[in-house]
């Protein structure tokens, strides 16, 4: 990777906007920062408006934007959001995946967003035939990322059976699931060895939730995880029906029973986590598992305000993702956190756009095993993006209050300039390597439907 200079107009720096800096690029990672530059210098790479550290989307299912629109036609419930959720995923080939996820990954530049926490669980054919290679759907995010120029962890998931039936075993997948599952948390654990990490792409690991891995093979997954210091996400008490077909189950909840089995822990996050027990809280907090919130899926699906003020105090930190892809806007997700808690508690001031932003960045970051990225420190990965501050929404704003306008008045179309590893993905809102993101999405969507 080449050298090169960027001058910031303004830069986000943890807690405080600082106006004029100068970014040295190297090797894709920040080389040198020296703050106070008035006017850029010759040769300079101009990002006017505020620039963040790039943003970590961490939960994705890069399908679900096939079903953008569609799913709100009528009512209906999480669990018939889900059938038709899994006719899509039905009609998913490596191939069609990866045109669908490249466009969506593009979609998420174009948001700032620099890293993206795939919970993929579509692996085999249909009827639960192994592919060729038995990684060519993981293979094909992988791909997909790249070529939209952004970083991927794969979180690759574990995913048995249909629904909790006692303390050893689960009711057999459905004939959608079928696909999903690799027979047993071993299998599972020997196809995802063979992946390989590469510049642009981690592999970490996902239990689906209690339901989809029977409590005997939990162990199995987080000790996969634990060997490689890799990241462990799961699906976390999402629906109150999970909760009590566990207590049915095994007498405990869910949080409980990842506890027992090892699975908790800094490197582990819990995906949604909205209904808790102040003893699940306390054991989320106390071992440090972080708490994925993705508010524009969980309002969509109707699953409830997660306790994440209660957990950050407890010790679980906060990241963000967009989950179902409902819409791909982080800041969105942000604004959230403390909107939806205004809601709930009539009273203001839960969370600081200071700590939403690092939910979105340094902290996303390390929920998805990029410790090294996230800041715009020496030494970090050169990923940040560029918030205009002088579009429609954002015009007549503050520059020194550039945080509370990012979280509370900006949207992904305030997203200017993206860059990822020193590379410009995204310049002037236009994509720089996939050349018509939207009729992409179009192509890609079409061919899952005829
Ligand atoms: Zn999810």
């Amino acid at each position: 990777m080449t050298r090169a200079t960027y001058w910031l107009e303004h830069a986000w720096r943890d807690t405080t906007v600082e106006p004029g800096v100068l970014l040295d690029v190297d090797g894709g990672r920040i080389s040198a920062v020296r703050t106070g530059v008035p006017t850029p210098p010759p040769g300079a790479e101009v990002l006017r408006g505020l620039t963040l550290p790039g943003l970590a989307n961490a939960h994705s299912h890069a399908f679900h934007r096939a079903l953008r629109g569609t799913v709100q036609v009528g009512s209906g419930t999480f669990w018939t959001w889900r059938e038709v959720m899994y006719s899509v995923a039905d009609r998913l080939t490596p191939e069609t995946y990866h045109a669908l996820a490249r466009a969506v990954y593009a979609e998420m530049a174009l948001a700032g967003i620099t890293c993206v926490g795939e919970f993929h669980y579509v692996h085999h054919a249909q009827g639960g035939t192994p592919y060729a290679d038995p990684n060519a759907m993981g293979e094909a995010l992988i791909d997909a990322a790249a070529e939209a120029g952004i970083r991927i962890t794969l979180l690759d998931t574990c995913y048995l059976s249909s629904a909790l039936l006692n303390k050893h075993s689960g009711e057999a997948p459905n004939t959608h699931q079928l696909r999903f599952s690799d027979g047993s948390a071993e299998a599972w654990a020997a196809r995802c060895a063979v992946l390989k990490e590469r510049d642009h792409a981690r592999i970490g690991a996902a239990i689906h939730s209690v339901r989809a891995v029977p409590a005997g093979q939990l162990a199995t997954v987080a000790g996969w995880a634990q060997e490689r210091r890799a990241p462990l996400h799961v699906h976390l008490s999402e629906q109150t029906a999970e909760n009590d077909a566990c207590l049915a189950a095994h007498g405990v909840t869910p949080t409980r029973l990842l506890a027992d089995h090892g699975v908790l822990g800094p490197r582990t996050t819990g995906v949604h986590s909205t209904h808790l027990t102040d003893e699940d809280i306390a054991l989320l907090g106390g071992s440090g598992t972080g708490t994925c919130m993705c508010p524009t899926t969980e309002r969509d699906l109707a699953d409830g305000i997660g306790p994440a003020v209660a957990l950050q105090r407890a010790g679980s930190p906060l990241s963000l993702g967009s989950d179902s892809h409902a819409v791909i806007d982080l800041l969105e997700e942000a604004r959230a956190m403390e909107l939806d808690e205004r809601l709930r508690t009539r009273t203001r001031g839960h969370w600081t756009a200071n700590s939403l932003l690092r939910a979105a960045t340094v902290d996303g970051h390390a929920a998805l095993g990029w410790d090294e990225a996230g800041t715009l420190e020496a030494g970090s990965l050169a990923d940040f993006t560029t918030i205009a501050l002088d579009s429609v929404r954002t015009a007549g704003t503050l520059p020194r209050l550039g945080a509370e306008t990012a979280v509370f008045a900006a949207t992904s179309a305030d997203v200017r300039h993206t860059v990822v590893g020193g590379r410009q993905v995204v310049r002037d809102g236009a994509h720089t390597l996939v050349p018509d993101v939207p009729q992409a999405l179009a192509r890609a969507v079409e061919a899952l439907r005829s």
